[in-house]
């Protein structure tokens, strides 16, 4: 018998093998050098360089990013739960109308103001969302509320204000969301919409260069995880328009076996492609640490998704990627680590 071309056969495919895992798993990153009791981190939106903001609202973000972590750090370091953690950090940021959640969110095409957010708990998956909200002052409490108050994941546009309402949560007028710089930027965005080329074809809407949506993952010194993320959604948004950031699995997950994640960008492409839970399953269904799995999705999904990501994994490591020229984010942990960055 002729060993010959069944030996070669065999080579050629282990070089298969080995060289589509090679291509297709990006380079473990380090472990973190000691074991963290807690780990935070936190964003302030994808979108464009802070080199094109105004010297006053680059100050301004990266102060309220640095107050927020800071939250957030105290009470993980006195022991306190991370979706606490979770929910008073993006309490903070929906307060600043420099981001674009709670204060800050911006103007759908009709001038008004939706917004969106989740929280998950990674001790036992269970999570909470809202969409639609026109008078949550905080929309992120009111997620929370969904999760312990209710047997539902996910309450929408008036059925979702009315339970705020029941819950006695803070209700604003809508005026309270509407600045200066939303009405600057809806009128930007709408003429944009409009422009055709020589041939009298509407170009593609540019996605809004600023896009401000917050979240925050952490880990508690009990050993769970969790993830939130707030939004007022897309600038020029149609009216009933729903994101990524209330959609558990798409812009938000947390799983104590695994990961934190929260995601902001362009959130039909996030739904699409189940971001948040897909860096859970690489790292459970592959084995990837959380770098690997984020670093992948950004980087090799560029023609799918435009915006960042934020994990943390039960480790502490924590992960930042992003393929937009910006995006605002901030970490810390129990090593002492305190960073915040806005730029690249
Ligand atoms: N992902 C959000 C949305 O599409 C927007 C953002 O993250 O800036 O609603």
């Amino acid at each position: 018998m002729n060993y010959l071309p069944r030996l070669t056969l065999i080579l050629f495919v282990c070089c298969c093998v080995i060289s589509t895992t090679s291509a297709a798993e990006p380079k473990a990153d380090k472990k973190p050098a000691k074991k963290l009791d807690y780990a935070i981190v936190v964003h302030g939106g994808a979108g464009s360089s802070p080199k094109s903001w105004s010297a006053e609202d680059r100050a301004g973000r990266e102060k309220t990013m640095a107050a927020a972590l800071k939250k957030g750090r105290d009470i993980l370091a006195k022991g306190g739960t991370s979706l606490d953690a979770v929910e008073q950090v993006i309490r903070l940021l929906e307060d600043d109308p420099l981001f674009n959640a709670g204060r800050g969110a911006v103007m759908n095409a009709d001038g008004g103001h939706e917004l969106d957010s989740s929280i998950m708990d990674g001790s036992n998956r269970a999570c909470g969302a809202v969409a639609g909200v026109k008078t949550i002052k905080n929309p992120i409490s009111l997620a929370r509320l969904v999760m312990t108050k209710t047997r539902h994941v996910l309450l929408a546009a008036d059925g979702a204000d009315r339970f705020g309402k029941e819950m006695g949560v803070k209700q604003v007028d809508q005026k309270y969301f509407s600045t200066d710089e939303q009405l600057r930027d809806l009128k930007k965005v709408q003429q944009q919409a409009k422009t055709r080329d020589k041939n009298g074809q509407l170009l593609p809407t540019k996605p809004a260069t600023h896009f401000g949506t917050v979240g925050c993952a952490a880990l508690d010194r009990h050993g769970n995880l969790a993830a939130g993320t707030s939004t007022g959604g897309l600038t020029n948004k149609k009216y009933g328009r729903v994101g990524d950031s209330p959609i558990v699995a798409a812009g938000t997950y947390a799983d104590n076996a695994t990961c934190a994640v929260s995601c902001t960008g362009v959130g039909e492409d996030f739904i699409r492609n189940a971001i948040a839970f897909d860096v859970s399953a690489l790292m459970a269904y592959k084995g990837w640490s959380v770098q690997q799995a984020v670093r992948h999705l950004i980087r090799k999904k560029t023609h799918t998704i435009y915006g960042g990501i934020i994990a943390l994994s039960h480790d502490g490591s924590i992960a930042v990627e992003f393929n937009t020229p910006g995006m605002s984010r901030a970490m810390a942990d129990s090593s002492g680590r305190f960073e915040v960055k806005l730029g690249k």
